[in-house]
């Protein structure tokens, strides 16, 4: 017997709740709406219609993803962020909406700079990057991460908003770059700042879905930090602004060891839950 697009909205609802989802309907609604290609509108019309097999195969398979706590995101494999699409899938970290903070800290230290060159530490999906290059058309960029499979996504990313003649990535650690920051204008950073402590209270979503590597900063959450002030405080030039996306009680900590390598003149950017989440220094 067929089943309607109300009768399989009902149904993945009803599993997403029992598995304990927030927002069972909705997310079953979103996954509805992608599996058979309709918009919200087309839904009201043919909520009554009945569903073909493949349909329903795929629905039944997202729900399934769901269910294992994987974020609609990464299961519709798109996500807005900064007013644009990317993609989004096991490959990176997530774009989080906190982060678009660190995107306006770029635009804002880069006013009135109409070139330059930017780097971005830890590029994951390369959403900060690419988000930046796109407000800022004459400027250049490289991004670097140790995850080839990162870097994979954040090239779909570059081709995909026809950035790539501006963009440049890099594969390896932190010092991969070690040669290219004397002609940097900008630094920007979302690096691992989880403590590995934490790591296994974090939601499943996050802890099932996103690498560990994007996450985990060490047994204080400082370990990429300290690495990054180090080799940033040895070859930037004097006067480069560096911003750094940070854990919600990681402000002052950061603060203190920036001091140490020598950069001033520090900024705290809070996110939309009111936790500081950008700092940003100026190389002295
Ligand atoms: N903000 C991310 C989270 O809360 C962590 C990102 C990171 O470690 N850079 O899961």
């Amino acid at each position: 017997m067929g089943v309607t697009f109300a009768d399989l909205l009902r149904q993945g609802a009803a599993r997403l709740f029992e598995d304990g989802l927030d927002n069972a309907r909705g997310d079953a609604k979103l996954l509805l709406l992608a599996a058979a290609g309709f918009s919200g509108s087309d839904f009201i019309l043919r909520e009554h219609d009945m569903v073909s097999d493949d349909v329903r195969a795929s629905y039944e398979a997202m729900i399934t993803r769901r269910a294992e706590r994987e974020p609609v995101s990464k299961i519709l494999g798109v996500v807005e962020f900064f007013g644009r699409t990317f993609r989004t899938d096991s490959r990176a970290l997530a774009p989080r909406q906190d982060s678009e903070r660190l995107v306006e800290a770029a635009l804002e230290a880069s006013a009135g700079q109409s070139a330059g060159r930017v780097i971005d530490l830890g590029t994951g999906s390369g959403c900060l990057l690419l988000s930046f290059l796109q407000e800022r058309p004459a400027w250049q960029g490289l991004g670097v991460d140790i995850s080839p499979d990162a870097l994979s996504l954040a090239r779909e990313n570059a081709d995909h908003m026809s950035l790539q003649d501006r963009v440049r990535f890099l594969e390896g650690s932190w010092a991969v770059a070690q040669d290219q920051l004397a002609e940097i204008d900008l630094v920007i950073s979302n690096p691992p700042y989880i403590p590995t402590g934490d790591l296994d209270g974090l939601d499943p979503e996050v802890r099932r879905h996103d690498p560990a590597l994007a996450l985990d900063g060490g047994s204080d959450g400082l370990n990429a930090y300290r690495d990054l002030l180090i080799l940033l405080s040895e070859r930037l030039r004097s006067g480069v602004p560096v911003l750094f996306e940070i854990g919600f009680d990681q402000a002052e900590l950061l603060k203190s060891l920036a001091e140490g390598h020598g950069f001033a003149e520090f900024t705290v950017r809070k996110d939309f839950s009111g936790h500081n989440r950008v700092v940003g220094m100026v190389q002295q």
